[in-house]
């Protein structure tokens, strides 16, 4: 019997793969893999880069593949069959991947390389995927030695563990808050909201008619944005903001492990000899130095500060007039903000919706990227994971580029949101033979019902662009080496480029005429309409970018500043007297549940979503000079940036496209801040 997830000629053949093939095919390639790495680092193997990565790339890559297609079965056709099965091998594929990114003699095998007689030859790309090979394995500690090397291990064990302890907190304080209120208290709340919080005081027991509220994203935004009643907004944001922190139970106080975290981030940012952990943080990123960083940050809080102190005097004046609220509170703001945008932008979502037709859209993407990209999309076969799955080859001249999947719609089993994954990376393989790299791309919409076609609010249309961006550089690279192709060793902070690029589309009036019509009439999206979204959108941009700026300086300081964990409260307090415009209550917590930089990868990184912004933002303002459509500028961009993906520096792909570096006036002009 043949193991369909050991086939590796064809396209993955989703429909014969069952969960009993995970297993099997996973421990067979674990096993062939770690073979392989004994091998290439014993003295059969040259300190060759060809005959390395003919062994070690493609048992590797074999391995990463067909994991991939499970994980990716677990991400859209969910049973409990196969969660079992990933969870099941889950374990092992980690445990492997780090004993392979830490192993020392393969370590000392690439410095031979890197150091033979064979390095001056290697192509620039090669060299790249070299050096980043190297840096990644000094950054897990592979040159150090005796204790020094056992501290940074005990270090890493016990950052993890205090990171899932930290997540865990503030899990239980958000799952453990509950308060029961009277329907007159939710007065102004949307009815789905009151129905959904009647229905879950009922199943907490209750049969007296009232309504268990939460801190859950679907019951405290809307109570926030809605409730008229002003003494229940602040009961719920007081426990909102003081999750997981001294004024709750103490076994839940994350305070006393945000501080151990940070110390200990440094203490390993230390053992690998760098001043500080933002400067351990940054070497694999595009920003070169925190000293940068913070300069790129104070810059663009000098220039949002006024825009967002004129939101707020906005908000004041409006409150004071038309709702009786001479003193805003920080509870009042989300409500406020609400009432104002109702009253300036009224338009129905609903209403635009019915312009946005799936068909339409897609092909109004469709034209855009064979137009700006020089490429045609056609529909092609292949074995899929859903009968509504799509899947199309992407060509230049009759010549294959690229394929992707498109997976459209919600189903159950399949997981929320929107997302690109690589089915496989662009790979000029040791046996010669081209692997052009395959794409999946993962929506949520409502699947079309009967004769009518699915209908797109204006989001999904923006996350289907940003989606498509982040498929484009994997699919457009023409990097021939693994491990620089496509996504693969683009810096962390520079990788949203083209998807963020990509949504500027949306926002093009000219690209909307061509992708829009309505449902009924077949008449293209009204003028009066989109100027109503455009103004929408940049409605409070001032205020929403210092606060993502607070959260960035705050984030960088902590993990900058010499004994800053001792005294994180007052570094974010110095921070919001600084930049912020909404002054929150002395009881503020909001370090405790900021998870992304204690329980998540965003450590001295929480930056890298403005940074990324700069670029995008900048990258489309080239488009503006030339118009959107501008071949010459989309050969460009995708000559200099997404086909040469990570073989060389994000900065000089940026550089090569634009002619000089990033600029911060693209970003503050397209959100009305210039
Ligand atoms: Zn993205």
């Amino acid at each position: 019997m043949t193991n369909p997830l050991l086939d590796f000629d064809a396209l993955p053949d989703f429909r014969a793969i069952t969960p009993e093939h995970v297993t099997p095919a996973i421990d067979t390639l674990l096993e062939q893999a770690a073979q392989a790495l004994e091998r290439v680092v014993g003295p059969d193997v040259a300190a060759d880069y060809d005959a390395m990565s003919a062994v070690l790339d493609v048992a590797t890559e074999r391995l990463g593949r067909a994991w991939g297609v499970v994980s990716h079965l677990n991400s859209v056709a969910d049973t409990p069959a196969l969660r079992d099965a990933y969870n099941a091998s889950l374990p092992r594929v980690t445990a492997f991947l780090t004993r392979l990114g830490a192993d020392e003699r393969l370590y000392a095998k690439y410095k031979a390389v890197a150091a033979g007689p064979s390095a001056a030859s290697l192509s620039a790309p090669r060299r790249k995927a070299l050096s980043n090979a190297l840096r990644d394995f000094v950054l897990s500690g592979a040159e150090l030695t005796g204790t020094a090397k056992a501290r940074f291990a005990e270090i890493q064990e016990r950052q993890a563990e205090l990171a899932q302890k930290y997540h865990e907190h503030v899990l239980d304080a958000t799952d453990g808050f509950e308060l029961f209120v009277d329907a007159a208290q939710l007065d102004g709340v949307p009815d789905d909201v009151r129905q959904a919080t009647a229905q879950a005081a009922v199943a907490a027991g209750r049969d007296d008619g009232t309504h268990r509220l939460t801190l859950h994203q679907p019951v405290y935004r809307p109570v926030l944005e809605y409730a008229r009643h002003r003494p229940l907004r602040e009961a719920l944001y007081r426990a909102y903001v003081t999750r997981a922190s001294e004024f709750g139970p103490p076994e839940r106080d994350n305070g006393p492990l945000m501080r151990e975290l940070v110390e200990l981030r440094q203490e390993a940012a230390a053992l690998l000899g760098h001043a500080t952990f933002a400067d351990m943080s940054l070497v694999p990123k595009m920003a070169r130095s925190p000293a940068e960083v913070d300069a790129f940050l104070q810059n663009l809080a000098a220039r949002a500060r006024p825009f967002a102190e004129r939101d707020m005097t906005d908000l004041r004046a409006y409150a004071a007039a038309e709702l009786g609220l001479p003193q805003l509170e920080a509870w009042d703001v989300p409500f406020a903000s609400e009432r104002l945008k109702e009253a300036r932008y009224a338009f129905s979502e609903q209403e635009v919706k019915r312009y946005f037709t799936e068909p339409k859209v897609l092909a109004g993407l469709f034209d855009i990227v064979q137009t700006v990209f020089e490429v045609q999309i056609r529909p092609d076969t292949a074995p899929v994971w859903h009968d509504s799955v799509r899947f199309y080859r992407v060509e230049r001249d009759g010549r294959l580029l690229a394929q992707f999947y498109l997976d459209a719609y919600a189903r159950p089993g399949k997981q929320p949101g929107a997302w690109m994954g690589d089915a496989r990376d662009r790979w000029a393989r040791p046996d010669g033979r081209l692997q052009t790299p395959v794409a999946t791309l993962q929506c949520n919409y409502a699947p079309p019902v009967g004769g009518a076609p699915s209908l797109l609010m204006h989001d999904d249309v923006i996350t289907l662009f940003h989606e498509f961006g982040h498929g484009l550089h994997l699919m457009l690279t023409q990097v021939d080496d693994m491990g620089v192709s496509g996504l693969q060793g683009v810096e962390w902070d520079a990788v949203e480029l083209p998807s963020q690029f990509m949504e500027n589309f949306c926002w093009e009036w000219d690209v909307l005429q061509r992708m829009t019509a309505h449902v009924d009439t077949g008449a293209p999206l009204p003028r009066e309409l989109f100027d109503k979204m455009v103004a929408a959108k940049n409605f409070q941009s001032g205020m929403g970018m210092v606060r993502q700026l607070e959260f960035g300086l705050f984030d960088m300081r902590i993990h900058s500043e010499p004994g800053a964990s001792g005294r994180m409260q007052r570094v974010l307090d110095d921070v919001r007297a600084q930049v912020a415009v909404v002054r929150p209550p002395e009881y503020n917590r909001f370090a405790h549940s900021f998870s992304h930089i204690f329980g998540g990868g965003y450590a001295a990184g929480y930056y890298s979503y403005k940074w990324a912004e700069v670029l995008s933002a900048d990258a489309w303002s080239a488009f503006e000079e030339h118009g959107p459509l501008s071949v010459a500028t989309g050969r460009r961009l995708r000559e200099q940036v997404l086909e040469a993906g990570g073989s060389r520096s994000a900065m000089e792909n940026f550089v090569a496209f634009r002619g000089r570096e990033p600029r911060i006036d693209a970003l503050l002009r397209h959100q009305g801040m210039a």
